[in-house]
């Protein structure tokens, strides 16, 4: 067997070997075998990290370049990133088992982000006040926080991180990321990216490790202004409570069991291909996975059965072949998961109408596969209807009317997203008013844009990423108050 490559860690704008000397193992997904070396990062290392950001955001050329400045640095960035999208999109495949076409269009895509961020760095204004005091000029000023700790998941590593790090440096931070332990290839490489574009060294750092050794230190270090996470709810409920030691500024993108409406005026073969496109792709791996199908009840059987027979047809297989539709679940940990899933939907008497179990298909190999599954006769309390699967597994769950649409879809603890299927104006105009979601498609699903603000409502996180708001996220405001009069008066009162 081929030696398996050996990959550095980031630190201080040169490559890092782990204080500890550790390496744990990569997996690819499609094979089940290892393929890299990942550094086994720990205190000292986050330590190291966190300094190297502390000193390029005290002193030397970053504070010292202008918001104009930092904004080139990031359209050359992203620039790179286009130019480097097919390797990139490579080593996440590698990583997570994604399909290829998935990642080379989200890697293609990324570098808008850079390039808004980059446009925007510059037009941060801030104000002078209309103040209504005497003999006073009062301004304020849009200032950077300081050192930013981001903590990425393994679904979309490299997208996600785009949308939290352009922002950030954008705003002038400087920043520690820490991606998943299963999938630190594309951060690390990415990195290289950051030296050539021109970053001064120690802006943006990596640390490898395990979240609950690397991913702990980093979110409690004293020198970290602020936390942007990504992932789980229960992971990213414990940044938050270690975060709140500290005080620290924090932003949660979390999990999600999004419903996918359809109403029976629908365009039936669109709503099939919305529902599809909610579940079966990215092998349900994501946030916004449109995991509850609420059917109304006229054409709920029409419904399944077209959907039923779209699904069969998806090609399952090696996730590098541009052809496969649902590629293989990205970690171990989370096919047993998807795989326990299964046996809750059986106990809670949810009726199997596709899939069901693993994939044992030839086309599939050795690799993590699950059936794309479907279940009826779901009710909306039940395990399967309420817990984040992350799987391509499917709860459908009838409905009458309006009233029992809206009040299904908002009887969950999450919030993330929605999706509303009707050709009615004026449901598409008046169901989103009432879903409790951060994001809400009508007649489209899993769209997102460096434009448009996500985030999630209730227990689907806290604060939005991207569009022109997320800016000011990664700022704070100073104001500075200038006295021109001549007599300073009575001391002992508030002016
Ligand atoms: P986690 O939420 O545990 O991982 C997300 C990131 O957080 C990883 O980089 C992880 O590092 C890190 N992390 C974990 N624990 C801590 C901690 N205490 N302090 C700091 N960082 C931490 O996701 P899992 O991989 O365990 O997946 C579990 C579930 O989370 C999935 O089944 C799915 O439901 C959900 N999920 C949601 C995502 C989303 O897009 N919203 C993305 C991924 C998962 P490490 O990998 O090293 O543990």
């Amino acid at each position: 067997m081929a030696a398996l490559e050996k990959l550095s860690m980031h630190i201080d704008g040169d490559a890092a070997a782990p204080a500890s000397g550790d390496y744990f193992e990569s997996f690819n997904p499609y094979t089940g075998k290892p393929w890299a070396l990942v550094p086994r990062g720990g205190a000292a290392d986050v330590d190291r990290a966190v300094a190297a950001a502390k000193r390029a955001f005290e002193g030397g050329d970053w504070p010292a370049l202008n918001a104009t400045g930092r904004g080139h640095l990031l359209r050359r960035l992203g620039d790179l990133v286009a130019e480097n999208a097919d390797r990139l999109a490579e080593i996440e495949v590698r990583d997570n088992g994604k399909l290829i076409a998935e990642m080379g269009l989200q890697l293609r895509y990324a570098p808008q982000w850079y390039h808004y961020f980059g446009g925007l760095a510059d037009k941060v204004e801030g104000a002078v006040l209309p103040i209504d005091k005497a003999d006073t000029f009062t301004y304020t000023l849009n200032e950077p926080l300081g050192v930013c700790a981001m903590i990425i998941p393994w679904n979309s590593p490299l997208l996600l991180l785009a949308w939290k790090l352009a922002p950030a440096l954008a705003a002038g931070n400087t920043v520690v990321v820490k991606p998943s332990e299963f999938t630190s290839a594309s951060a690390l490489a990415f990195a290289d990216l950051v030296a050539e574009a021109g970053f001064p060294k120690g802006v943006v750092n990596v640390v490898t490790g395990f979240g609950a050794e690397a991913g702990e230190k980093l979110v409690a270090h004293p020198d970290v202004a602020r936390i942007a996470f990504t992932g789980g709810t229960a992971s990213g409920t414990r940044v938050y409570q270690n975060a709140a030691a500290g005080l620290k500024k924090v932003s949660l993108e979390l999990g999600g069991k999004s419903p996918n409406i359809v109403f029976a005026d629908c365009h039936m073969e669109n709503a099939v291909k919305g529902a599809i496109s909610g579940i079966f792709a990215a092998t349900g791996q994501t946030c916004i996975a449109g995991s509850r199908l609420l059917v109304q009840e006229s054409i709920h059987n029409e419904f399944v059965d077209r959907l039923v027979a779209f699904a069969k047809t998806a090609k399952m297989g090696d996730p590098m072949s541009p052809d496969t539709q649902v590629g293989p679940v990205t970690t171990q940990p989370q096919y047993e998961k998807i795989l326990g899933y299964l046996d809750v939907a059986r106990a809670d008497g949810a009726e199997c109408v596709l899939g069901g179990a693993k994939a044992e298909r030839p086309e599939c190999g050795d690799g993590w596969f699950v059936e794309p599954t479907v279940y009826t006769g779901v009710d909306n309390k039940m395990r399967i209807a309420q817990e984040e699967v992350f799987g391509p597994v499917l709860s459908v769950i009838p409905f009458r009317d309006d009233d029992e649409a809206v009040a299904i879809a908002n009887d969950i603890v999450y919030g993330l997203a929605a999706g509303v299927w009707t050709t009615d104006i004026s449901r598409a105009i008046e169901i989103p008013k009432r879903i409790r979601a951060g994001t809400v498609w009508v007649n489209t699903y899993r769209a997102v844009s460096y434009v448009a603000p996500f985030g999630g409502y209730k227990r689907s996180g806290l604060g939005r990423e991207s569009g022109q708001q997320a800016i000011r996220d990664w700022m704070q405001t100073k104001t500075v108050w200038i006295s021109t009069a001549t007599e300073t008066p009575n001391p002992f009162v508030m002016r």
